[in-house]
């Protein structure tokens, strides 16, 4: 891409309220994860005739808690509104949501989000928030839309709440939007509104034009890195078009994740196919103005401030901070509690960062599987062991890849004196300790090399036999000589 190509990028953001125990307006429990396809469904879930939805009321909450929390301006009335489309994972034909337009009115509009990097302090507007139900899933047995010979449908997730938050294409490029997204989500995991990582909670659709070309919509992308693959994908792909003398054509494209690319799935359906109504089953219910102080009053502290306070309190650096808090909130909560417990601030956030991430994004965990072993407890022991000197800071690594991979203590780790020990630092300060406990032997030695035998015994005593015997004979040899100068 040339620098001066002019990229937009605007995005819709799709996330299930997951803190919900129903879903949107049936009393069917909104966790429809892990059960047997089409249990966790009713007539109002399934679209059957006659059944009627009743709004949840927790559900309207959360979403006010987001709109405060971006800034945005909260709408006095809240009407739903039916988009019609016909697709087999809906099974109304219409799905309830919102609408701004045509005397309807999302639930908020307006708002910003501020998003940093070190390069990079930008405001990004948020253009509106909306409440909606979740489609059913669809499933293709053979993977592929176009190679199975059958399509299987599971109502599950049919009626669970989710919040649109649509943005203003006021961000320039891929890596924007991942900030943006990663930004977005910390503030709705601080709100206690969603737990990003479960599958399918957070969903992108990523509206990308160039040089002031028609745009294109890539539809249902799942994480954060990935929407800033299929944006550098699109840009490419727009701009071998442009350079081409072609014109890009306005359309909806899917992203393919295992091949990398996006894919044409269908011309983009006018706003008047959609046929908006007001949904006459859900009269218009007021949002008073005591409401929205009440839940202003529970809104907890958000990433921003977050951020600023582990620099203040823990003096960490302005990248670990950010890393800490933006990656997870599990990550933020983690550090807080082991630092509670035993100090040591910077170590602990670079064992969280650059360790516990490292493992999480190489064995393909979730940072709350990886935490689940990881404990404060362990964590703790872990700097004990460094500041009494049990650890290097290289062998540390080792037990957290340990620690992580096989779920084991520390105290076993040092226990079964795991990994032959060529750690120079470790093996020095035993040696240091077999020289303090056995004066008289490091006289003798000193006279006698042969002597030198029984101080290397002595270390791989401690060491449970792990220490390397040549290496501990030149080191205690070398030590020796130190002494008599
Ligand atoms: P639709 O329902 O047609 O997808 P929405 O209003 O839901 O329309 O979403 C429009 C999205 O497209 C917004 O995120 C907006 O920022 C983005 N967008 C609008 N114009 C452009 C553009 N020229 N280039 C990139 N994104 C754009
Ligand atoms: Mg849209
Ligand atoms: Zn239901």
């Amino acid at each position: 891409m040339s620098k001066n190509t002019r990229v937009k990028i605007g995005l819709e953001v799709h996330v299930q309220i997951t803190s919900l125990r129903t879903k949107l307006f049936c009393s069917c429990p909104s966790n429809y994860r892990g059960k047997p396809p089409n249990s966790n469904v009713c007539p109002v879930c399934l679209g059957l005739p006659g059944a009627l939805p009743v709004v949840n009321r927790e559900a309207i909450r959360e979403a006010l808690k987001v709109a405060l929390a971006l800034n945005s301006k909260i709408n006095k009335l809240l009407i739903f509104t039916r988009k019609h489309y016909f697709y087999p994972d809906l099974p109304k034909n219409y799905q309830i949501s919102q609408y701004d337009g045509m005397g309807s009115l999302p639930i908020a509009k307006g708002g910003f989000i501020r998003i940093e990097n070190d390069s990079l302090s930008k405001i990004v507007r948020i253009r509106r928030i909306n409440i909606e139900e979740d489609p059913g899933r669809i499933t293709y047995p053979t993977g592929s839309i176009v190679t199975s010979p059958y399509t299987l449908i599971d109502y599950n997730r049919s009626g669970v709440a989710l919040l649109e938050i649509v943005t203003e294409p006021d961000l320039e490029s891929p890596k924007e939007a991942r900030i943006f997204i990663s930004k977005l989500v910390s503030i709705l995991e601080h709100l206690g509104v969603t737990n990003p990582e479960l599958e399918g909670a957070v969903r992108v659709d990523a509206n990308i034009s160039i040089e002031g070309g028609e745009r294109v919509e890539i539809k249902n992308i799942g994480s954060p890195k990935d929407v800033e693959k299929a944006l550098q994908y699109e840009i490419a792909r727009q701009s071998a078009i442009v350079k081409s003398g072609g014109s890009v054509n306005r359309e909806t494209r899917h992203w393919d994740k295992g091949k990398g690319i996006t894919v044409s799935s269908r011309a983009k359906e006018l706003e008047e196919d959609y046929r908006y109504f007001p949904d006459p089953d859900l009269p218009p219910i007021p949002i008073s103005s005591d409401l929205i102080d009440e839940v202003r009053s529970t809104l907890p502290e958000l990433p921003g401030d977050r951020i600023k306070r582990l620099m203040s309190e823990y003096g960490l650096s302005k990248y670990l901070a950010h890393v800490v808090v933006i990656r997870s909130k599990l990550l933020a909560d983690a550090f807080e509690s082991a630092v509670r417990e035993c100090g040591n601030a910077s170590t602990i956030a670079s064992i969280l960062v650059n360790e516990l991430l490292r493992w999480v994004d190489e064995c393909g965990i979730t940072i709350e599987e990886g935490l689940k072993r990881l404990t404060t407890k362990r964590i703790c022991k872990l700097v004990r062991y460094l500041k009494e000197k049990k650890l290097s800071s290289k062998l540390i690594k080792e037990y957290i890849k340990k620690i992580i991979t096989e779920d084991i203590d520390p105290d076993d780790l040092i226990g079964k004196g795991y990994v032959s020990i060529m750690d120079l630092e470790y093996l020095s300060n035993v040696i240091e300790e077999v020289f303090k406990e056995n004066p008289k032997a490091v006289e003798d030695a000193k006279k006698n090399p042969k002597a030198i035998n029984y101080l290397v015994g002595q270390v791989m005593k401690k060491t449970m036999g792990k220490a390397d015997p040549q290496l501990t004979y030149e080191l205690i040899n070398k030590r020796l000589k130190e002494n008599v100068c």
